[in-house]
Parts: structure tokens; sequence; C-alpha cells
């Protein structure tokens, strides 16, 4: 049996299938100590149904893509049963007055609900039964931060799941998995994005098809094609066996075009940098010929934890991402978080439309306290590299206003201070609201660099969810609307004498590749992996033919005909 999902990290893995499902719940029987231990737990407890919450958020924002499910009014139900008084009341009431441990407090007081409603004549209520024990299966399995994916797995492993959140997708030890597939997610998510950046082959968006797949099943995962073939015959394994050498023999020998320079044939010189998100995936960059750091995603220190880093966490984390890079520069993206990367130990509203909400600049120009810390953190590491500071999802000139005001209030603590900074540091702003794209101009006055982010971009111009299997054909960065704004964005490089580069995934496909630098892109950041696949369309593309090709796409209405066209060209 084949299954078929998008592929968004490419690679050929074979192995055998580890089907992640919740975890058991079982009591402990652990009684707790004293009354330190009594707070914490029901802090844990609070955080634990905190966390839920955002999780079934998230579900029901990709409702359609949630198969088997009754549909959006049981997660709404859920949503309501995890903020019930008398559950919180009763678990509360165990951890004091029995001094059950947390775990047990929940799973006791959930199995009596559960005992209530099943015994109830009702038809309607006996069924709530089985939605009172989902929750509190799911409020079980938050009180544990560790992530399922921690466990031992054999080498070889192919993580099937229904969805995978990005702190998964970047504790995934790569010694031992080989891939992995989900049910829901878009080529965008952010465990997708990860995925590419780290080589782990990935397939994401597999439906309902995937819950077949039981653990142990021998699995061939192409995260090209975006295929899963279920317990292949010895012959196909052979020729996926082959498959995957002549990819990995393709990759080596891409890799061994590291230090040739990115130059068209006619000698315009592009630069390429890597997406990265820590100091080990800037050492890996270089390997692959990055010339730096167009996009660090500092929101990855913030995830998978539960509290905030500190100034000094935070600056040691920079600090280290810039030692790594050997002078070369590193664009630093501050905190974007909000949309499906959600923090457990940060209040967020809740939100009908999450990707429009509060999230990125806009919370941390509300959040002062949060944003001055990590803007001293970054500044304070710039004297160990070249760093520069990017502030992601502007959509307004007031907002970069307000943002430069807060980060000139930071470098004043610092020079009361006397602490060391580069007081020339480089700021720009990431270009992904098509309100950004459409001023350019006016943004250009107030800002060094310009970094396209066509993930959102694309996302915000279509009103097409990056996170939505469901319409993932109508997501589309080849739109000639997309288009048009990023050649909007890239003329003001002459106009108004702005740094243009590009950040968002359109950078890293090669199909793109001509077409941008016919529109006057110089500088490219990507999954590193993608860098020396771009840079071997680079060496063979000539200035003049890629603005023959840019024309001639820009008389295009329609992205089919685009891509057709781009393909043809870029054989
Ligand atoms: C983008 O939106 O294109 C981008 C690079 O940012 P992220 O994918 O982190 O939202
Ligand atoms: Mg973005």
């Amino acid at each position: 049996m084949t299954i078929s999902g998008i592929g968004v990290s490419p690679g050929i893995a074979i192995g055998k299938a580890r089907v992640i499902k919740k975890q058991a719940v079982v009591l402990t029987g652990i009684l707790l100590l004293n009354d330190e231990e009594i707070t914490i737990a029901i802090e844990k407890f609070d955080k634990a149904v905190a966390v839920s919450v955002i999780e079934v958020e998230m579900m029901m924002n990709n409702h359609d893509a949630l198969q088997g499910s009754e549909g959006v009014e049981i997660l709404e139900a859920h949503i309501e049963l995890l903020g019930d008084p008398q559950i919180r009341e009763d678990v509360v009431e165990k951890i004091q007055t029995e001094r059950k441990n947390v775990n047990d407090a929940v799973i006791e007081v959930i199995q009596a609900a559960v005992e209530v409603f099943k015994s109830m004549d009702d038809d309607y209520m006996s069924a709530r039964a089985a939605d009172i024990e989902d929750i509190g299966n799911r409020i079980v399995k938050n009180l544990t931060p560790a992530i399922a994916i921690d466990q031992d797995y054999e080498a070889g492993t192919i993580i099937i799941a229904e969805d995978l959140a990005p702190s998964d997708t970047i504790s995934m030890d790569i010694a031992k998995i080989a891939g992995f597939a989900t049910q829901i997610g878009g080529k965008t998510s952010h465990a997708a994005i990860i995925a590419k950046s780290r080589g782990i082959p990935a397939v994401v968006g597999c439906g309902a098809d995937l819950k077949s797949v039981q653990d142990g099943d021998m699995l061939i995962l192409d995260g090209q094609s975006g295929s899963i073939i279920i317990d292949p015959d010895q012959e196909t394994i052979l020729k996926f066996e082959a498959k995957r050498d002549s990819w990995l023999k393709e990759l080596s020998l891409l890799k061994s075009l590291k230090d040739t320079p990115a130059k068209t044939i006619d000698g315009t010189e592009i630069h390429l940098f890597a997406n990265i998100a820590d100091s080990a995936e800037m050492e890996n960059a270089l390997e692959f010929g990055a010339q730096g750091s167009g996009l660090f995603r500092t929101e990855f220190l913030f995830l998978g934890r539960n509290d905030f880093p500190s100034e000094e966490e935070q600056f040691e984390f920079y600090k280290a991402v810039a030692l790594k890079a050997k002078g070369k520069p590193i664009t630093v993206r501050t905190l974007d978080i909000g949309g499906d990367k959600q923090l457990a130990y940060f209040n967020f509203p809740e939100e009908q439309n999450p990707f429009l909400g509060y999230r990125a600049i806009r919370l941390c120009l509300d959040k002062k306290d949060i944003f001055i810390t990590q803007l001293k953190a970054i500044l304070r590491a710039s004297e160990f590299g070249k760093l520069k500071i990017m502030f992601p999802m502007i959509a307004t000139v007031n907002e970069i206003r307000a943002a430069k005001a807060i980060l000139k209030e930071a470098m004043q603590t610092l020079t009361d201070q006397g602490t060391a900074f580069d007081k020339a540091i480089k700021i720009g702003i990431m270009i992904e609201i098509p309100s950004a794209a459409v001023i350019a101009d006016l943004l250009a006055k107030e800002v060094d660099f310009f970094s396209i982010g066509t993930n959102d971009l694309t996302q915000y111009t279509l009103a097409v969810d990056r996170m939505n299997e469901k319409i993932k054909d109508l997501y589309d960065p080849f739109d000639p609307g997309v288009l048009r704004l990023i050649a909007n964005v890239i003329e003001q490089r002459h106009k108004n004498h702005i740094e243009v580069g590009m950040c968002g995934e359109l950078a890293s496909d090669p199909r793109a590749t001509f077409l941008l630098i016919g529109m006057g892109l110089t500088e490219f950041s990507m999954s590193a992996s993608s860098i020396p696949v771009v840079k071997n369309k680079i060496i063979k593309a000539s200035l003049t033919e890629a603005r023959k090709v840019y024309e001639a796409v820009m008389q295009m209405d329609n992205s089919k005909d685009i891509t057709n066209y781009l393909q043809e060209k870029t054989q």
C-alpha cells in the first residue's frame, strides 16, 4: 500500500515505523511531602491545562485536516471542559487534602467523572465520557514536558504521528530517526522547515491514511515525492536503496561546490546564507558553503521549555552562534512567537485567528520587558561576531519606529552600564506582510535592510493558511500576486539604496533561482542543505538571460504557466 502526502524534506528513509500514540495513563501512588510540593503540583496542573488548550486550539485551526474527528464542535467542547472549574477544584482538593501527586490527582478526578457520565441513561451525556477521558489524557501528557520524541529509538526508525511540534522536530536524534510522516501540516509548517534544515526526510499532510501504519511496519518514505510505501517487496526496497544512494551521491557532489563562488556566468555575485536555529546549525551551514546566516530564528530557544530564558542565557546562546560563524554575518531575528509557535509558559490570549493575531513584533512591542531583555542579549553578543538585528511581522512604518525606539533604550542602558556592543549594528525587517511589501519604499527609509519572508507573505497575500493541508494547492508563492509584491520589494534595492535578501522557502526552490536573479535579488537565505542545489543553478545562469525570464514571467497570469515555464528554463 502507498500513502501520499506532501514531501517537505528530500531524501529516502527505509526503516521500521514507530507510531507515536497517546502516552499510557498510569497511577504512581506517590504522595507529596510538604506545602512547597503542593504549590508546585498545582502550578504544574495549571500549566498543563494551558498547554492543552493551546493544542486543541491549534487542532481547531486545522480542523478540516483532522480526519476522523466529528468536527470542530467536539474540540470546542474540549476547550470548555479544560476550563471547567469543577475539575480544577477537585484536582486541587486531592492535591491539598489527600497529598496526591498531580498525575494521580488528575487521573482519579477524570476517572470519577468518566464513570459518572458513563452511568447516565442519556446517550448524549454518556458519550461525553469519551471527551472527558480525552482531555484527561491530554492534561496528563502535558504534565511531563519531555516529549515522546525523547524516547530511545532504534537506528533507522521512521516516526509516524498525527502532528509534530517544531520542538519535536528540533529534538530528534538524527543518528536514530531516519525520517518522519504526519497526518497534518503543510510545506511551510515549522516542523517541516526544521526537518529540511536538519536533513531529515519528511512527509506531512498525509491525512487519515497514515492511521493504517502500524508500529514495526517496514516503510519506505520518499521526502521528495511525498510517498510512503508500507511493507514494500524486496524489489521495491532494492530500487529505493539505489535511489537513496544516488541522492546521497548527488548531495556529496553538490557539497563539493562548497568553496565554488556563487557567481553567474556573466559575473554577478550572489550571496548564499543559511537559515539557522542554533550554533550547531551555524556550524553545519558552513559545511554547505553558507556565507553566514540570513535568518537566525531565535524563537527556538524559547520553545520546549518551562520559562523565559534569562538575558544571560540568551546572551550565551547568541554568542555561541556568533563564535561559530567565524566573523561571517548573522541576521538575528527577534522573537517571532505566536501562530504555530506557542509557549507553554506564556499566557497567549484566546484567539480566533492566531496567525492574524498577537504574535511576533506585536507581542514584543506590548511586552516591552521580554523584548528589551532579548535586545540587550543580542547587542551584548554583537561584540563576538558580525550580528544584524531583524524585526519580524512589520506591517506599518509606526511599528518599525516603535521597535527602533525600544532598541535605542536597550542601547542606552548598556551604554550607561559601560557594557560593550556594536554601536553600528545594522537594523532590518522581514517583509512578510503584504502591506509592508506595498509600502517598501517608505519602510526603506527606516532601516538598513529587508529580508523577504515568502512563507508568510504567500499566506497573507493569498489568504491561505500555510498549515492547512486541505487547501495546500492554493498556497503558491509562484502566484502572480505574490511575485509582483516580491518584485516591488527587490526594486527598492536600487530605487532606495537598501540591502534586500530573501529568507522564505522560495529562496531555496531551484525553479525560482533564475527568476529571482532576474528580479535583481543577490542575497538568498535557506536551509543549509539547499545551498548547493541553488548554487548549482546560479553557476549556470546569466543575468541577461535571467532578466528575460523575469520579463516573460511578469506577462503571465497564472502560477501553472509560470512554473511550467520556469521548469523548462531551469532544466
Ligand atoms: C517567512 O515567513 O517567510 C519566514 C522566513 O519566517 P517564518 O517561516 O519563520 O515565519
Ligand atoms: Mg514568517
